[in-house]
């Protein structure tokens, strides 16, 4: 578990290390050193909270760790070149404003303007509160500062340099989730960390196949961007106007909807919020995703069942003494891998089970370890609240090079992060970001501004009609 999940207190604080040592604290919403246009007077911190700001920080990862590392100073090197050439900023600014960038006569005019960007400079100098009147601007801020790092945070009532007055307080944000590679250590036995490798990045297409439907099918969004993050973990943006609407409260409520997965326990047992019989919604990931990618994905690349240490919190929740015993004989015996090893418990289990009407010892037994294994494991903080900053797509990791590429639901499967762009490959010529922009614009922002434009269409058919009933009196 990390730390980042107990740490909700701060959330509107910077916690920053000093450079020199110190523990700095710049509260976010009230220091006078973040100023939206006064890069050069930031502190010079280095992150230490994760969850005051942004995934992706590189707290708690050795410097040599972490795979398909290029070098920092070429990534650093080549950003200027970036931004002038190759990052969508038009299509990421179209996007954030949802219809009101155009000449609409329905346009919010000042609401670009409200959203907050925030840039990492030098690595770890973090400019908050910048806000951009249009594509232009914010594509010169981009080329002036030009940041190791984008946030994106939320829109507030006004613009985030006039932060300054008690009213001052975000109305809307994408619902976001994130979901990093390193809350599954315990699931993994080929990497650890910030390190991953094909065995373990199906994980990933799991959450995203199981969030990605829940999404849609149990709440009804439309408009579900999903990114990577450039090293070890996948974003989604819920952009749908109920969801960038939600309040916190409510984010909080999704969130929780998909954290079934509790931690561990000091003996190793996975905590889970699961009931018998499964909610319909589990029923159906367990049934469409889950299963298949168990004995089909997960088990024959991470062999858990040949690893005592993995398989013996399994064995010790199983409370039937009997069962118990012959599998551990059995695992004990070579000659036997671990998809051949969860057939022998789940035929020793479901016969058990067949015995009486309901066996309450082996309730739920074969979900409960499938679910602690392989259900998407949240960092629900980031979702909670409409006041946090996520690292926009289309950034650069700066420790890979790899560009944070959208990435479509429906084919994850077959996403290969090592085939993904970095900023050398960029302007080097070898790769392009065509695809990417192609599947942004196909997959996710064509629809999204359509309904924009019917939106704005239909506030003027209202303005009409109102207008029209005012004359009639
Ligand atoms: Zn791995």
């Amino acid at each position: 578990m990390r730390s980042s999940s107990s740490s909700s207190k701060r959330r509107q604080s910077v916690k920053a290390r000093a450079l020199g040592g110190g523990v700095l604290y710049l509260n976010a919403a009230m220091s006078s050193d973040a100023h939206a246009d006064a890069a050069p007077m930031a502190k010079k911190a280095k992150m230490e909270d994760k969850d005051a700001i942004a995934m992706e920080t590189n707290e708690n990862v050795p410097p040599d760790a972490g795979s398909g590392n290029v070098n920092a100073e070429s990534v650093k090197r080549s950003m200027r070149e970036y931004y002038q050439q190759f990052y969508p900023a038009d299509l990421m600014y179209k996007w954030l404003a949802y219809g009101h960038d155009g000449k609409h006569a329905q346009v919010d005019k000042s609401f670009t303007n409200r959203r907050e960007f925030c840039f990492t400079l030098d690595g770890d100098i973090f400019a908050r509160y910048q806000n951009f009147p249009n594509a232009k601007e914010f594509r010169a801020g981009l080329a002036r500062k030009v940041p190791s790092k984008i946030d994106i945070g939320p829109v507030f009532n006004r613009k985030p340099s006039e932060r300054h007055g008690v009213d001052f307080k975000p109305v809307e944000r994408e619902l976001v989730f994130d979901i990093d590679m390193t809350d599954y250590d315990d699931v993994r036995t080929c990497c650890s960390e910030a390190n991953i490798c094909g065995k373990c990045w199906p994980l990933m297409t799991v959450a995203i196949k199981v969030l990605d439907v829940g999404l849609r099918k149990d709440f009804g969004f439309k408009h579900l961007l999903w990114v990577y993050s450039g090293r070890r973990g996948v974003h989604c943006w819920v952009s749908d106007e109920r969801a960038r609407k939600l309040s916190d409260e409510a984010r909080s409520a999704v969130a929780e909807y998909f954290a079934v997965y509790k931690g561990t326990d000091a003996s190793g047992a996975k905590r889970l919020s699961l009931t018998t019989p499964l909610h319909p919604s589990l029923k159906r990931a367990y049934n469409d995703v889950l299963k298949k990618y168990w004995t089909e994905v997960y088990l024959p690349a991470q062999k858990i069942f040949e690893h005592e240490d993995k398989y013996t919190p399994i064995l010790d929740s199983i409370q039937d003494e009997d069962i118990r015993s012959e599998l551990e004989s059995a695992f004990k015996r070579s000659g036997t891998d671990s998809v051949a090893r969860w057939e022998l418990l789940e035929t020793l289990v479901t016969r058990e089970q067949a015995k009486v009407k309901r066996n309450y010892k082996l309730d739920g037994i074969l979900e409960k370890i499938v679910f602690g294994h392989i259900y998407p494991r949240l960092d629900i903080e980031v979702s909670r609240h409409m006041n946090h900053l996520l690292k926009a797509p289309f950034c650069i990791h700066p420790k890979t090079g790899r560009v944070c590429v959208p990435m479509d639901p429906e084919t994850c499967e077959k996403f290969d992060f090592e085939q993904v762009p970095t900023v050398l490959d960029l302007i080097s010529g070898t790769k392009s970001l065509n695809e990417s922009t192609e599947l942004f614009t196909e997959k996710f922002w064509k629809a999204l501004d359509v309904e924009n434009e019917a939106k704005l269409t239909s506030k003027t058919r209202e303005v009409k009609a109102a207008n029209q009933s005012g004359m009639d009196f």
